[in-house]
């Protein structure tokens, strides 16, 4: 099928694209021995899990089903190739009646606190699991997107320093009344943390400091460290050479296995959602109502927010015709963003949103009973097919 040809509204994944951000971060791993790992909850576009296998270490979930997703979809066929991929999760908090199944499929095992560690670590650990505690560098590297600064006040996520330290100097907190606190900290394989988001390397330097002087004790004592995700690898203007230092540098000193596990730089770029001009209406200024929504179809517009990048248009009067480009739901800030055109918007145009890979699937919904996007592939050779159509059943299906 040509490109031309697919319906809308639907979401193209370019495999050349896919193939070229993996390249990338190959290239990462063989100079510098690093394992990077895709962070699912970004992308999890199974059908591409066979290709990114062939090139990443595996992958990390952050639940139950991301974890049975990449055994079903990247560990098991790399095995049917004589390759072995690691799975690794990390939950704020795991319940029991999935902690089974999560012994089931994962390696690596990464918890939230020295609580989580007890209720679940020494049975991870007779699995023959490695396991890691998240902790928090309390070092915020950004500015502007506080929802997603794990290092803010108040943070429910890893554990600072002196949480970490209350367990082992046994201090009267209830972590340690009982605990035998030099075995729970020597049951620890590596130590993990997460605090950027669509950052340079220059902001992963600084958190490493952060993380030597709270941590640095500790350090020595472990096998591996990771670095998270949020790194922008991919990114034209990222500096490679400082995060290959970043690496080294924990490699060399420590003797640690470094981990980084990406889900944006995976598939930045490589993604398209094209759609269609339903109508187009005039309030002050011209408006174009698509077949596409913010609210269902690419949610981080409003939450993060962002504009995405529009094929063939430019900033609001750039060029001769602006429109504000909205969906067809009821909700009034359903509004993608202002663009302009060099020529009039017709019923009908079909409209390239790029950059749409990444966390715009995983995080679709049918408010409004809105449709949900067909998946798409561009081949290498440029030819198109749709790996999944979605119908009414899809927004039935998930109510009652
Ligand atoms: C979100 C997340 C990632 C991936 O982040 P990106 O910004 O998509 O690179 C990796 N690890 C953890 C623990 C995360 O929460």
């Amino acid at each position: 099928m040509k490109w031309s040809e697919l319906p809308t509204p639907c979401y193209v994944v370019d495999e050349a694209l896919i193939e070229k951000n993996l390249e990338i971060l190959g290239g990462v791993m063989e100079r510098t021995g690093a394992k990077i790992l895709l962070a699912q909850k970004a992308f999890s576009l199974y059908a591409l899990y066979p290709l990114i296998g062939r090139t990443l270490c595996g992958a990390t979930a952050s639940g139950v089903y991301e974890t049975r997703l990449c055994a079903e979809e990247m560990v098991k066929p790399a095995v049917a190739e004589g390759r072995k991929l690691e799975n690794h999760i990390f939950s704020p908090a795991y319940q029991e009646k999935d902690f089974e199944e999560i012994l089931r499929y994962c390696d690596h095992i990464v918890f939230n606190s020295w609580k989580q560690v007890k209720r679940f670590g020494c049975r991870a650990k007779a699995a023959g699991k490695s396991i890691g505690l998240r902790i928090n560098p309390e070092c915020s590297t950004q500015e502007g997107h506080a929802i997603y600064d794990p290092c803010a006040p108040g943070s429910r996520l890893g554990v600072t320093r002196e949480n970490f330290q209350a367990i082992l100097h046994d201090r009267e907190d209830g972590y340690s009344e009982n605990a035998d606190s030099a075995e729970l900290l020597a049951c620890l394989d590596g130590l993990h943390f997460h605090t950027l988001c669509e950052q340079n390397s220059d902001a992963l330097e600084k958190t490493l400091e952060a993380v030597e002087e709270k941590f640095g004790a500790y350090l020595p004592g472990m096998k591996w460290i990771n670095f998270g995700g949020g790194h922008h690898i991919t990114r034209e203007d990222y500096d490679i050479h400082r995060l290959e230092r970043c690496i080294r540098r924990m490699q060399e000193k420590y003797g640690l296995t470094v981990y980084l596990e990406p889900g944006e730089a995976v598939a930045l770029n490589a993604g398209f959602l094209i759609t269609t001009v339903l109508e187009t209406v005039h309030n002050g200024m011209a408006i174009a109502i698509l077949d596409t929504s913010a609210a269902c179809h690419m949610p981080d517009v409003l939450e993060m927010p962002y504009r995405p990048p529009l094929r063939g248009s430019g900033e609001p009067g750039e060029k001769a015709y602006t429109y504000r480009l909205g969906g067809p739901t009821c909700l009034a800030g359903d509004i993608i963003g202002d663009y302009s055109f060099e020529a009039p918007l017709q019923e009908g145009d079909r409209l390239v949103f790029e950059d749409m890979a990444i966390y715009s699937m995983v995080k679709n919904n049918t408010f409004n009973g809105m449709p949900l996007p067909a998946i798409a592939l561009r081949r290498k050779d440029g030819e198109c097919v749709i790996v999944k159509e979605f119908g009414y059943e899809d927004f039935k299906g998930r109510l009652s």
